[in-house]
């Protein structure tokens, strides 16, 4: 049997950025929670806790000076409310999503009604809502452009950055059927492109695509959905769920790993698969 892992696969480029920092500050000696789970993998969140590192939904819920600002970001007042009580926030937003927030703080400035599309109650959306300084609406399809009143008016778009790019596509066409004027900034990280990509070719490729990564992780989750479209595919969170009926009479393996992944859990995975096969 072939196993074949992903081009793009396992940390993206925040994730691994905000991990380097959490050693730094470790190294420097610092303690310090996290504002929510750092990133959507219950393993890594669980080897951050054994350092002292613990995940808090508020600040209030800390006894440390500092607290760690996830890849997601944050509103604006959060950091208001840090500097309340007297707390030290570490930023670790994804430099993409500070992006994003600059963005729809920009076209608000510039007088545009700010549409994001993303989910609703996604912590980068809220972050990004926050940094709104006039109207803003979140949509999720193309459908709810309808129902909200940008006839004639002058209407900015960003999107989250895992969103789905043919959402935003459609979501931005819908509007332009009755908007005087539009401001697109395509707030796409292109990560997620290239490893959406990349799952869609190696599930083209495969007999059935495994893809690892946290169930609370969105990222993962549209992996999976890709995968499945082309053909057979398993999203687990750990190896101990692979089930070797899965891997019989299958030639060829692909395996992609969401961006929260660490790598010795793919490592893990490669080798439960090889055990299967050393004993039929
Ligand atoms: S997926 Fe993109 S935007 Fe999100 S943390 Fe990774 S690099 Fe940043």
């Amino acid at each position: 049997m072939q196993i074949i892992i992903a081009e793009e696969s396992g940390f993206c480029y925040g994730v691994k950025r905000a991990l380097e920092l959490v050693d730094e500050y470790l190294k420097k000696g610092l303690k310090f929670d996290t504002l929510g789970p750092l990133i959507h993998n219950p393993f890594v969140v669980e080897e951050l806790k054994s350092k002292g590192v613990n995940p808090i939904d508020k600040l209030e819920e800390t006894d440390k000076k500092y607290v760690m600002i996830r890849t997601h970001g944050v509103p604006p007042e959060v950091y208001r409310r840090a500097q309340e009580l007297g707390i030290t926030l570490l930023d670790a937003t994804c430099p993409f999503v500070s992006r994003a927030q600059e963005a729809a703080r920009k076209l608000s400035e510039e007088g545009y009604i700010v549409v994001v599309v993303g989910k609703r109650d996604h912590p980068e959306v809220l972050g990004i809502l926050g940094n709104v300084r006039g109207k803003a609406y979140v949509v999720c399809e193309p459908e709810e452009i309808r129902s909200l009143n940008l006839k004639g008016k002058r209407v900015g778009f960003v999107c989250q950055t895992t969103f789905r790019h043919d959402v935003f596509a459609r979501c931005v066409t819908e509007a332009l059927k009755v908007v005087a004027e539009i401001k697109i900034i395509n707030t796409r990280c292109h990560t997620t492109e290239r490893r959406q990509n990349s799952v869609l070719k190696i599930a083209d490729e495969t007999d059935l695509t495994i893809i690892i990564g946290g169930r609370n992780s969105s990222n993962t989750k549209r992996l999976y959905e890709l995968a499945s479209m082309k053909g057979r595919a398993y999203h687990i969170e750990s190896p101990d769920e692979l089930k070797e009926e899965w891997f019989e009479n299958a030639e060829k393996v692909g395996i992609a790993a969401g961006a929260s992944t660490p790598d010795w859990l793919v490592e893990k995975t490669v080798e439960k698969i090889k055990s299967f096969e050393r004993r039929s």
